[in-house]
Order: structure tokens, then C-alpha cells, then sequence
């Protein structure tokens, strides 16, 4: 069982109905949400849909407007920053530049008149943790930039709080160290137990990183779930369209029931779904496809929904390529393939006649 799903496990933080305003403006909205300990938990969303006013609600630096923040099933309204078994990892990191590597972790520690010995288990602890040994000694301005970061996530895990939060951590690092460190997060969160929560704009970071993502829009929740169910089953064409490139097409339901046939264009057969959608006839709908979910081909294939069309761009990445196809009835579709050696030998381009097809499962219905 995962933490969320184990019946017995109560969560660590709970929102209770929380609303944030600034002055007449709304930044979170009758907000409820778990989240359980031991969980890598990421609040994903556009620039000011209310990440970072929900972290620094949980570290205690503002106070909701109305409801309640429970911590450990405690409301934590009275508690201040500096009494929550919270920290905060900043963007900046806000190392002390004048003290050492090994002095900028025990900081806080000395600063609570920690019994000497226990600091110095701890920061040693700290440091192998986030493999700067060799570093110790130096002070944060001979460090590399991921270095400093790891000074950074090393300081704020040397008080044991049972939640950590951390607001964009990865920023200004260059991909690949990016990449790199998004392995090492997910591994000491796990080695320390500790319930990271991290606040991105950044999909990909979001969904590698963390065992569930919260997606934000405009002050609210909009889908809570584990990585893979926000990609394959998005419950919003907001969340679909949020969450890596996909078609849509508007069309209105013909047939309805567990198999829809959506009319999409004049002139093209309707394009067959499987939804849990409760859809009216005739209402609006929205057809999602991964362009991975959608097979290229030369010749007319055999499949649920095949359309025709002409290629209009086409993108390289190494082990795959996306390619632009227009349909006649002015669409373009994003589709995927795979560079195998079999299908580079006969790989498509500009202007080429195809035709696009995909299973009745592989498209996701939504109604708005
Ligand atoms: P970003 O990714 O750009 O940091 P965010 O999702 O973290 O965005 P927040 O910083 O939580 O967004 O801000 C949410 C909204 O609340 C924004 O519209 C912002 O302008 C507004 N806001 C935040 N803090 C204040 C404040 N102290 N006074 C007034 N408005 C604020």
C-alpha cells in the first residue's frame, strides 16, 4: 500500500476547506487536500495559479483567510514558523556565505543549543548523506552550482522535520544536472523518510520526481493523483494539455454509452472513445491523444479510427520523431514514432500522403 491508500494511515497535513485572499483578490479557493508521510508530494502549475502561497501556508510565513491546516491532526494556525516541524528550501538556497560547507549545516542545529556531540553525528550524517564530504571545509562560493544546492538540501534535512518543502529547488541548475538531481532528491527522500513536498511549472519534474502530483489552476485543485494517472487518465482537457503535448479535438457525441462516437468534421466518419464521461447526445466533448498513441502509416491500416492526411513538419529527437499532419479538414495532428532502424528505412516527409490511426481505447473523452 502506498501511504495514501492504507486505510489506517491518517494523513500528516490536511487542508481543510482553506481560502487565501489578498485584499479582494483569491489565490487559493476552498482548498481540501492530503498529504500522508513519506509521500514526495509536487504542486504543479502555471506562474501564479497559488503554489507557493499553499507551501508558505504549510511553513507557517502566511495565515489562511478561513479554514484550517491540520498538521499530525493538529490545527497549526497558532504554531509560528519557528515551531513547525517544518523547513523550507529556498530557490536561492540562502547559504550563509562566510561559513563553511560543514558550518552553513550545523547552523540551525547550534543555533536550537544542540548538545555538541549530536552535531557533529548529525552534520557528518547530513554530509554523507548528500555526498560532500570532500566539500566540508569550503565555503559555498568555491562550490558548483549543484554543490550548493546539495549544501542547501543538506542544511534544511540537518533539523529532522517530519515535511520538507521546496520551492522550485532544481531552478538553476542546467538540464542535465537537473536531471541528475531530481535522482538524488528522489533518493535521499527515500533514505530519510522525510515528506517532501516541492512546488514546479515543470511537468517532466513533477512527474519523475514525485510518487503523486497535485495540479493547480487558478487557486484550486484541478487533479490529484499519481504521475502515471494524470498522464494516461487526465480528467480535465486542461490537465491533458497541462501535462506534456496532445491533440484535441472538439467534436459533439453521437452515439453515447461506454463506446461514443464523436462527429468531428464534416465529411469524416466519427471517431470512436471508451469514456467514463456521463455525455448527453449531441454535447460537446473533447478527444485527447498522446501523439505516442497515434501510429503513422503509408497504407490504409486496419483500426478503430483512422484519418488521412499530408505532412506538414517534422521533428528529429534521436530515438524518436513528432510529426505535424494536416487533415483536410484543417486540423493538425501531432503524432509520434519510434526511430527503429526498420521504420527510419521508410520514414516519412514533408508533404507525403498518410495516414494516421489509433485504437478505440487509446483516446481519452473529456467533457470540457
Ligand atoms: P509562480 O510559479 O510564479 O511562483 P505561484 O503558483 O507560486 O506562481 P503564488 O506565488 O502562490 O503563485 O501567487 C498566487 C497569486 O497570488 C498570484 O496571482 C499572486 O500575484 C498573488 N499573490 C501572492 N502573494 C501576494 C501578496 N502578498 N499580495 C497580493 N497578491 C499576492
Amino acid at each position: 500500500f502506498a501511504p495514501w491508500q492504507d486505510p489506517d494511515e491518517k494523513p500528516l497535513i490536511q487542508f481543510r476547506n482553506v481560502t487565501k485572499k489578498f485584499g479582494d483578490f483569491t489565490a487559493i479557493a476552498n482548498l481540501d487536500l492530503d498529504i500522508y508521510a513519506r509521500e514526495f508530494f509536487a504542486l504543479l502549475g502555471p506562474s501564479g495559479c497559488g503554489k507557493t502561497t499553499l507551501m508558505r501556508m504549510l511553513a507557517g510565513f502566511e495565515m489562511p483567510t478561513s479554514g484550517k491546516i491540520l498538521l499530525g491532526g493538529e490545527d497549526i494556525a497558532a504554531v509560528p514558523p519557528n515551531k513547525r516541524p517544518v523547513n523550507m528550501m529556498f530557490q536561492s538556497y540562502a547559504l550563509f556565505p562566510h561559513l563553511s560547507v560543514w558550518e552553513n549545516v550545523a547552523f540551525g542545529l547550534r543555533r536550537e543549543g544542540r548538545d555538541k556531540g549530536e552535531i557533529e553525528t548529525r552534520v557528518a550524517d547530513m554530509i554523507r548523506l548528500t555526498r560532500l564530504e570532500k566539500f566540508a571545509r569550503r565555503k559555498p562560493h568555491q562550490l558548483s552550482g549543484g554543490q550548493r544546492q546539495r549544501v542547501a538540501l543538506a542544511r534544511s534535512l540537518a533539523k529532522a522535520p517530519k515535511l520538507l518543502l521546496l520551492d522550485e529547488p532544481l531552478g538553476a541548475l542546467d538540464r542535465k544536472l537537473r536531471e541528475e538531481t531530481q535522482f538524488e532528491l528522489m533518493d535521499i527522500q527515500e533514505k530519510t523518510g522525510t515528506t517532501f513536498v516541492i512546488v514546479t511549472h515543470d511537468q517532466e519534474e513533477a512527474m519523475t520526481v514525485a510518487s503523486r502530483v497535485a495540479v493547480m489552476d487558478e487557486g484550486k485543485l484541478v487533479q490529484v493523483s499519481t504521475p502515471d494517472q494524470i498522464y494516461e487518465a487526465p480528467t480535465s482537457v486542461y490537465v491533458a494539455d497541462f501535462i506534456g503535448a496532445v491533440n484535441i479535438i472538439e467534436g459533439k457525441a453521437n452515439q453515447t454509452g461506454d463506446k461514443v462516437l464523436v462527429n468531428w468534421a464534416e465529411g469524416q466518419s466519427p471517431l470512436i472513445a471508451t469514456t467514463t464521461a456521463m455525455l448527453q447526445k449531441d454535447q460537446t466533448c473533447y478527444l485527447a491523444i498522446r501523439p505516442e498513441k497515434i501510429a503513422i502509416s503509408a497504407e490504409r491500416p486496419e483500426a478503430a479510427n483512422v484519418i488521412e492526411g499530408e505532412i506538414l513538419d517534422i521533428g528529429y529527437l534521436g530515438n524518436i520523431s513528432t510529426y505535424h499532419v494536416k487533415l483536410p479538414s484543417g486540423h493538425i495532428i501531432k503524432a509520434q514514432s519510434a526511430n527503429t532502424r526498420r521504420i527510419a528505412r521508410r520514414s516519412f516527409t514533408w508533404e507525403d500522403k498518410v495516414w494516421l490511426s489509433w485504437s478505440d481505447t487509446a483516446a481519452i473523452l473529456l467533457e470540457r
